[in-house]
C-alpha cells in the first residue's frame, strides 16, 4: 500500500480539563504512533476540529488483547493519560483528529449531508499484521456534521456496540472493534437523562456507500475519483492493478457485502439500521445501533422500534445489502464512464457488476447451511433439505441457534435427538427432517466424531442474547455495576465452546424475560 507521507504534526496538544480521572495509574506515556492519511484528502472531504472534553472521565474497559494487536500499550491507555485521550480531553500526540463528510440514503430516502455527527476520528494505527486501522471516538461531542444532535452517546448504546462487536468478532464475522469505551460524568439527555460514554472504534476504515453518495449528490467528480483511488489503495489494492481499477473496486465491495449477508443470516443476527452510511466499503459490519440476534426462527423478525415496515428484519437484509450496493454503483457511475468510455457503457458494467450480488450470496449462504448441518461434500438435495427444516424452524418456533447447536449433538446418534426435538412444538416435525438429514449424511464417508466436531466450529452455543444484553446494561447504568456486562463478554469471547457454568447464558429468553424491541438511543 502506498499512502502519502504520514502527519507532521506533532505536538501534543492539551485541552482545557481540570477533571481528573479516577484511575490513578502512572501517567505513562501513550504511543499510538498515529498516521492520518485521510487528512491528506482534501480539505473538503471532513471538517478538522478536535473533540469536546468532558468533566469527569472514568475508564469503564480497555480492550487487551485488541490494543496489544495494535502496538498500543493497553496499561499506558488505561493510565489517567489514556483515558483523558479516550474521553477527547487530550490529543494523542500524531493525533489529527477530523470528522468526515458523508451522505447517506436513510430508510430510503436520500439525505445528502450526515457525516460524523458524533464520532472524530482521531488516527490511522498499522497493525501486527500491517493492515491499517481507523481509531475513532464516538461520543466525543458535536461537529460541523451534528444537525440537531447533541454529539454525545449514552453508556447504554455505548456498551451494547462494545459486546456485540466483539461478539461478532469472535463469532468469525468482519466487523468494527471495541478498543475501549469511558464514561464521562456528563448526563446526556435522551428519552429520560442517562450518562454519559464514549466509545473507541476500530475499523479497517470509515469509508461507507454514503460517503461516496457525498460526493456524486454534488457532482464533485474530482472528489469521487479521489476517493475511489483512496479506497483501491487502502482495501482492494489488487484492484489496481486491473484493466478498469474502479469498476473492480465496484465488483470487490459487492462481493464482500454478500458474504458478509451470509455470515450475518448464519449467526440470526439482525443490524437493524442498514442505511447507506452505515454500510461499509470494507465489508466490515459497523454501526452498531438497534441491532439483535434472533432467537425464534423467523425471517421476518424486526426489533428495532423505528423500523415499523420491517425494512430491516432478518431475511430483507441480502435484498437491501443488495440496493446499498446499488446506490454505490450509481454513484460511481460518473468516473466508471471515464475508465469504461461511455455513459452506456458505465451503466452496462454497473449493472453486470451488480447482477453478482445474488449469486455470490446464494453461494455463500448455501455453504455456511452446508456447514451448520454437517456436511462435507456437496449434493443436489442440500438446498432443499436446508429450506425444508428453516420451514419447519419457523412453523414451530424453534431457537435458530439452539437448534443447530444442539444438532451437533444429533450428529452423534439418533440418540442424542432429545435436545433438538424438545426445541420443535411438534417434535414429529423436527423426526420427519431428521430422518432425511441423516439419509443425506450417510452418503459422506466421514466419522460422527469428526462431524460433531466440524458442526461445533459453525454452530456457536453463545450469541449476545438481547434479555442477556439488556441485562448487563441495565445493571451497568442503574447500579454501576459492570460485572454482568465483563462476565457477558468472557462468554462471547469463546462462543464455540461449551462451558456448563454459564449454560444461562446460552437459552433463550422466558416470555417474560424477552426483548421485542431495540433502540437506537442515538
Ligand atoms: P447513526 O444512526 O448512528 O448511524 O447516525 C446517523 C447520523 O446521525 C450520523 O450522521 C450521525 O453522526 C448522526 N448522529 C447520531 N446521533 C447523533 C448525536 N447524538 N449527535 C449528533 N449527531 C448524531
Ligand atoms: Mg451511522
Amino acid at each position: 500500500m502506498s499512502f502519502p507521507d504520514a502527519a507532521s504534526l506533532n505536538s501534543l496538544t492539551e485541552l482545557s480539563s481540570e477533571a481528573a480521572t479516577d484511575s490513578n495509574r502512572s501517567a505513562a506515556p501513550v504511543h499510538f504512533g498515529f498516521q492520518n492519511t485521510y487528512a491528506r484528502l482534501p480539505e473538503r472531504f471532513f471538517s478538522r476540529l478536535a473533540p469536546t472534553p468532558v468533566a469527569a472521565p472514568q475508564l469503564v474497559k480497555v480492550n487487551v488483547e485488541l490494543a496489544r494487536s495494535l502496538g498500543i500499550d493497553p496499561d499506558a491507555l488505561s493510565s489517567t493519560v489514556g483515558v483523558e485521550i479516550l474521553a477527547g480531553n487530550k490529543i494523542a500526540e500524531s493525533s489529527e483528529p477530523i470528522a468526515l463528510a458523508y451522505a447517506g440514503h436513510q430508510y430510503g430516502y436520500f439525505v445528502p449531508q450526515l457525516g460524523d455527527g458524533r464520532a472524530i476520528l482521531l488516527g490511522e494505527v498499522v497493525g501486527e499484521g500491517g493492515e491499517r486501522y481507523d481509531i475513532q471516538l464516538k461520543g466525543s461531542g458535536p461537529t460541523p456534521f451534528s444537525r440537531r444532535g447533541d454529539g454525545r452517546a449514552a453508556l447504554g448504546p455505548v456498551l451494547r456496540e462494545y459486546i456485540v462487536s466483539e461478539a461478532m468478532s469472535a463469532l468469525g464475522v468482519p466487523t468494527t472493534r471495541a478498543l475501549a469505551a469511558v464514561i464521562t460524568g456528563e448526563r446526556v439527555l435522551r428519552e429520560t437523562v442517562l450518562p454519559g460514554a464514549i466509545f473507541t472504534r476500530v475499523a479497517a476504515s470509515h469509508l461507507r456507500v454514503g460517503t461516496f453518495q457525498y460526493f456524486a449528490a454534488r457532482q464533485d467528480i474530482d472528489g469521487l475519483r479521489t476517493l475511489a483511488n483512496y479506497a483501491i489503495a487502502r482495501h482492494y489494492p489488487d484492484a489496481s492493478k486491473a484493466a478498469r481499477p474502479i469498476r473492480a473496486l465496484l465488483d470487490n465491495v459487492i462481493a464482500r457485502q454478500a458474504k458478509l449477508m451470509a455470515q450475518w443470516l448464519m449467526i440470526g443476527f439482525v443490524h437493524g439500521v442498514m442505511n447507506t452510511d452505515n454500510t461499509s466499503i470494507s465489508g466490515e459490519t459497523i454501526d452498531y445501533g438497534p441491532c439483535a440476534f434472533m432467537e425464534a426462527y423467523d425471517p421476518a423478525t424486526v426489533f428495532s422500534s423505528i423500523d415499523a415496515n420491517g425494512r430491516y428484519a432478518y431475511g430483507n437484509q441480502p435484498r437491501i445489502a443488495h440496493w446499498n450496493v446499488t446506490r454505490l454503483a450509481e454513484a460511481l457511475l460518473p468516473v466508471i464512464a471515464e475508465e469504461a468510455g461511455s455513459e452506456e457503457a458505465a451503466v452496462a458494467a454497473a449493472n453486470e457488476a451488480l447482477a453478482a450480488f445474488e449469486p455470490q450470496f446464494e453461494a455463500a449462504r448455501l455453504t455456511g447451511l452446508r456447514r451448520k448441518l454437517g456436511m462435507f461434500t456437496e449434493s443436489e438435495e442440500d438446498a432443499a433439505l436446508a429450506e425444508n427444516l428453516l420451514e419447519r424452524m419457523r412453523v414451530n418456533g424453534a431457537d435458530f441457534t439452539l437448534t443447530f447447536r444442539r444438532l451437533c449433538d444429533a450428529a452423534g446418534g439418533v440418540k442424542n435427538d432429545a435436545g433438538v426435538r424438545e426445541l420443535f412444538t411438534d417434535s414429529d416435525s423436527y423426526d420427519a427432517w431428521a430422518t432425511k438429514w441423516r439419509q443425506r449424511l450417510e452418503k459422506e464417508s466421514i466419522t460422527a466424531e469428526k462431524r460433531v466436531e466440524a458442526m461445533r466450529k459453525a454452530n456457536p452455543a453463545f450469541i449476545p442474547r438481547n434479555h442477556m444484553v439488556e441485562a448487563a446494561l441495565n445493571a451497568a447504568i442503574s447500579r454501576q455495576d459492570f460485572h454482568p456486562f465483563e462476565e457477558l463478554l468472557d462468554v462471547l469471547s469463546r462462543p464455540y465452546e461449551d462451558r456448563s457454568d454459564m449454560a444461562r447464558y446460552s437459552v433463550p429468553a422466558k416470555p417474560e424475560e424477552r426483548v421485542c424491541q431495540t433502540f437506537c438511543g442515538t
